[in-house]
């Protein structure tokens, strides 16, 4: 996975991402989510720590090309 470095067999949104990472995105889309930092937006996205900061781990999905 290009965001949290989880396993990743497919390509998702031209990304190759795991599917937690992929429904995510998706949400995050249909719903418009806004989230917020509660740190300095630079918190560590991997597969241990991605569902700590929401919006952290948006800015990474944008970052790799979603
Ligand atoms: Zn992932
Ligand atoms: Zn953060």
């Amino acid at each position: 996975c290009s965001v949290c470095g989880d396993s990743a067999i497919c390509l998702h949104y031209g990304v190759r991402t795991c599917e937690g990472c992929k429904g995510f995105f998706k949400r995050t889309v249909q719903k418009g989510a806004k989230y917020s930092c509660l740190a300095e937006k630079c918190c560590p996205v991997d597969k241990r720590r991605r569902n700590r900061c929401q919006f952290c781990r948006f800015q990474k999905c944008l970052a790799v090309g979603m």
